[in-house]
C-alpha cells in the first residue's frame, strides 16, 4: 500500500506489544498474566522475532500475522492440541502448510487454544479451560478451532488457521461473525497436522473477508510428496475469483437446512442473503437433499473409529516432556495419570466399540454406506446447481455450559456443517447478519474442486449490506 509503509518487525513487534502483556503465555508453563478470550496457547516470543528478522518481503504475506491452531506442528514450538497428554511435547518439524505461508512472508506469532484433539463444537473440551467469544464473552466461540476465531473475530490477527474433520472452523467462523473457509479434501497437504480422522481431516484458514481466506487457502494449497492424499488438480486463481460476481450462476437453497431446530433469526438472516443474491443476478431454486439428514450419524461413527485408531499412538510413552523424564517407563507413568479427557475417552471408546467384530457390519460398515449415498446425493444435486446455500450452523453462540454435559445437544451443532465433509466439498461460511444481536454464518458449498465459484458467491453474499458484522 503506498503511504502506509511499514516494516514485518513493526508489525511482529506491535502484534506482540499490543496485545495484552500475558497474551503470549511462555512454554515453561509459567502461568500467564491474563490471556485474552483464553483464546491462546504458549508461543516463545523469541520466535515472533527472529522471524520478523528474515520475512520474504516480496512474498503474497509479507509482514502479515497468523495465529495457528494447538495441532500444527511448528519447528521447536509445543504442540499440544489442548491435551494433558501433550503437555511439554515440542514439534521436531514444520506443517507443510506453515513453511508456505512463511514461504510467502506470514510471520507466526501464537497459538490457539482448541477443543482437545480437535473433538467438540464449543472449544470448551479443552484441558486448559473454554476459550470464550469476543463478542459476547458468556457465549463459546464455537469449536473446535475455537481459539482461532476468537483471536481473529477479536482483532488480534487478521488470519489463523484451524482444522476441519467435521465443521471446525466454518461453525466457529459462523459464531464469531467471520469468514473460515474449507476447500476440496486433498487440497492443503496434512503433513504436520495432528490426525483426528484422516480421511475427513483438512487444515483452513479464518480470515475477516473472502479475499484474504483466499489467498491463504491459496498459498497453501497444491501436491505435497509428504502427504499422498493431496490433490494434483491446479489451484488456480482463487483471490481473483472473489471478484467475479454472481450473475447467472446456479444457487439452489438446501430444504433441509430450513428444518427443525434452526431458529427464525437464523433463517431470517440466510433468507435475506439469499435475496440480496437473487438481486445481483443469481438464479435461485429449492434443492432437497434428504439423504443429508444421515450425514451426522454417519460421522458419528465414521469420525470417532479413525480416531481411535489415530490416537492409539498416544499410550504415554512416545510423547510428552521426554527431557524431563529419566527411562521411558518414568515417562509413561508420568503422562499417563494426566491421559485424556472425557470427550476424547467417549470417542475412543465409540471408535473401537463400532470397529469391533461383530458391530462393524451394523455401525461402520452403514455408515460408510450413508457416506457414499450423501457424497453422491450431493455431487448430483450440483450438477443441477453450482452452489448449495444453507446455515452454517442451526443456531448463534450459545451460553458456556450450555451443551457441555450433554454430548448429543453438542453434535448437534454440526448438523449443517458434516454433510460437505463427508462429501470432501468445499465449503465456506460467511456472515449474514445478526439474529439475537449475535452473528449468523451463511454456508456455500460447491463441487469438487470448485473452490472458485464458492468464492464467487460468498463474495457476493457478503456485498449486499447484511455482511460482515462491524
Ligand atoms: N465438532 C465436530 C466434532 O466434534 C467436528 C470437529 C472438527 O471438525 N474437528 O467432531
Amino acid at each position: 500500500m503506498e503511504g502506509t509503509r511499514v516494516t514485518a518487525r513493526e508489525i511482529a513487534k506491535a502484534v506482540r506489544d499490543g496485545a495484552d502483556p500475558g497474551l503470549w503465555a511462555r512454554p515453561s508453563g509459567e502461568r500467564a498474566a491474563s490471556n485474552l478470550w483464553n483464546a491462546f496457547r504458549p508461543f516463545d516470543r523469541a520466535a515472533i522475532e527472529a522471524q520478523a528478522r528474515v520475512v520474504n518481503r516480496a512474498g503474497r504475506l509479507a509482514g502479515v500475522p497468523v495465529v495457528l491452531k494447538d495441532n500444527l506442528a511448528d519447528e521447536g514450538q509445543p504442540c499440544g492440541c489442548s491435551s494433558r497428554i501433550l503437555e511439554g511435547y515440542v514439534a521436531p518439524y514444520t506443517a507443510t502448510c506453515v513453511a508456505r505461508l512463511r514461504a510467502e512472508g506470514a510471520i507466526i506469532v501464537g497459538r490457539s487454544n482448541m477443543d482437545e484433539f480437535a473433538m467438540g463444537s464449543s472449544t470448551e473440551n479443552s484441558a486448559y479451560g473454554s476459550a470464550r467469544n469476543p463478542l459476547h464473552e458468556r457465549r463459546v466461540p464455537g469449536g473446535s478451532s475455537g481459539g482461532s476465531a476468537a483471536a481473529v473475530a477479536g482483532g488480534v490477527v487478521p488470519l489463523a488457521l484451524g482444522s476441519e474433520t467435521g465443521g471446525s472452523v466454518r461453525q466457529p467462523a459462523s459464531f464469531c461473525g467471520i469468514v473460515g473457509f474449507k476447500p476440496t479434501y486433498g487440497r492443503i497437504s496434512r503433513h504436520g497436522l495432528v490426525a483426528f480422522a484422516s480421511s475427513l481431516d483438512i487444515v483452513s484458514p479464518f480470515a475477516l473477508d473472502t479475499r484474504d481466506a483466499a489467498l491463504v487457502a491459496e498459498v497453501m494449497s497444491g501436491h505435497d510428496p509428504s502427504d499422498s492424499t493431496t490433490l494434483r488438480e491446479p489451484v488456480g486463481d482463487w483471490v481473483g475469483a472473489c471478484e467475479l460476481g454472481v450473475k447467472g450462476l446456479r444457487v439452489g437453497v438446501l430444504v433441509e437446512g430450513e428444518g427443525e431446530g434452526v431458529e427464525p433469526g437464523v433463517l431470517a438472516c440466510v433468507a435475506e442473503a439469499v435475496e440480496s443474491l437473487s438481486r445481483q443476478g443469481a438464479v435461485v431454486s429449492r434443492v432437497a437433499l434428504p439423504s443429508t439428514r444421515l450425514a451426522l450419524a454417519a460421522y458419528c461413527v465414521i469420525a470417532p473409529a479413525e480416531a481411535a485408531s489415530n490416537l492409539a499412538r498416544f499410550d504415554g510413552l512416545r510423547y510428552g516432556p521426554r527431557a524431563q523424564a529419566s527411562t521411558l517407563g518414568d515417562l509413561y507413568v508420568q503422562n499417563r495419570g494426566r491421559g485424556f479427557g472425557p470427550e476424547v475417552q467417549r470417542r475412543i471408546l465409540l471408535g473401537t466399540f463400532s470397529l469391533s467384530a461383530g458391530w462393524a457390519e451394523q455401525y461402520y460398515v452403514r455408515a460408510q454406506r450413508a457416506r457414499a449415498r450423501i457424497t453422491a446425493d450431493m455431487e448430483s444435486a450440483l450438477q443441477e446447481v453450482d452452489v448449495l446455500v444453507s446455515p452454517t450452523s442451526p443456531t448463534v453462540a450459545f451460553e458456556l455450559g450450555a451443551r457441555s454435559r450433554d454430548p448429543l445437544s453438542m453434535y448437534m451443532a454440526d448438523i449443517l456443517t458434516v454433510p460437505a465433509s463427508l462429501a470432501g466439498l468445499p465449503a465456506i461460511s460467511v456472515p449474514c447478519g445478526l439474529s439475537e444481536g449475535l452473528p449468523v454464518g451463511l454456508q456455500l458449498t460447491g463441487r469438487r474442486c470448485d473452490e472458485a465459484t464458492v468464492l464467487r458467491v460468498a463474495t457476493a453474499a457478503t456485498h449486499s449490506g447484511s455482511g460482515p458484522t462491524a
